[in-house]
């Protein structure tokens, strides 16, 4: 089992960390330049976890230019999305035991599983048992991120450079606090709220999950929500079917495209588009 019962010490202590940092910032008064870079680091984060560890590594879903690879990778390990190629695992995994015995974080299991949980019972020890993921490991820079070290190293580095340019509130307010954030918005809402009946509707019954589209948490977590159309179509980069389901994460790759810095961006099927339900 991925998830037992002793507590991952390390996992326990960063998401204590983390919270603290955010429960600090209602003490800090923020200036416009602490908002601005609170809310680039946000944005830096959360599109790293969904545009790239998600969707382009997880699910092969489009191809980034290196520059904007490599700026997707550094925001993973500075924001603590941590290992890519475990990250990736993990996640093929969610979705080969969506809503059954053993999904690493489904509600079936309570919500507090499903938010926060599973991340503080992992069992690393258990890991061997993950999908493939040789694909990845093909490529230099993802291989030499493996492990706790790299995101370990370029968290510090980054909060010693903040703490020294303005300070404790500095490293706290724009960087901790949007960890937090951005992990609470990506992971566990995604995890739990996308996957539980009362929200949301099901276009694609056919996925046999608990899988949800929830519309009005689509924009805060970068198009992640549309996540029954995910559950369906998990290798289409584009989710959003219509202006109505946002999408920042899929329309932002349509820009990329457009200019040059991706390729391949794949999307769900036209004819598959208009499903309600
Ligand atoms: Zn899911
Ligand atoms: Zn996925």
């Amino acid at each position: 089992m991925l998830v037992g019962k002793p507590v991952h010490l390390i996992n326990a202590l960063l998401l204590t960390a983390l919270a603290a940092s955010a429960v600090a910032s209602f003490w800090i008064s923020p200036t416009p330049l602490l908002t601005g870079l609170a809310l680039f680091h946000l944005l830096w984060f959360g599109l790293a976890s969904s545009l790239y560890y998600h969707r382009v590594l997880a699910h092969e879903g489009a191809r980034l230019h290196p520059l904007l690879e490599g700026f997707f990778l550094l925001g993973g390990l500075i924001g603590f999305s941590g290992d890519p190629v475990q990250w990736a695992a993990l996640h093929r995994y969610h979705h080969r035991t969506s809503d059954v015995p053993g999904d690493l974080h489904s509600p079936l299991d309570g919500v507090w599983h499903s938010l926060f949980g599973w991340y503080l019972r992992i069992q690393p020890a258990n890991f061997e048992a993950l999908p493939d993921t040789s694909d990845l490991r093909d490529h230099w820079w993802l291989r030499w991120s493996q492990g706790s070290g790299p995101s370990a190293l370029a968290n510090g580095a980054y909060t010693a450079l903040l703490w020294w340019w303005g300070g404790w509130q500095m490293a706290v307010f724009t960087l901790w606090m949007p960890i937090f954030v951005s992990f609470f918005l990506a992971w566990a809402l995604i995890a739990s709220l996308c996957h539980m009946p009362r929200f949301g509707d099901q276009p694609y019954p056919e996925t046999r999950d608990r899988s949800r589209n929830v519309l009005w948490l689509a924009p805060f977590t970068f198009g992640e929500a549309l996540h029954n159309t995910h559950h369906r179509y998990s290798g289409a980069a584009v989710l959003s079917r219509s202006w109505r389901e946002w999408d920042l994460t899929g329309w932002l790759l349509i820009l990329f495209e457009k200019v040059g810095l991706a390729r391949q961006v794949r999307r769900v099927p036209r004819e598959m588009r208009t499903a309600t339900r």
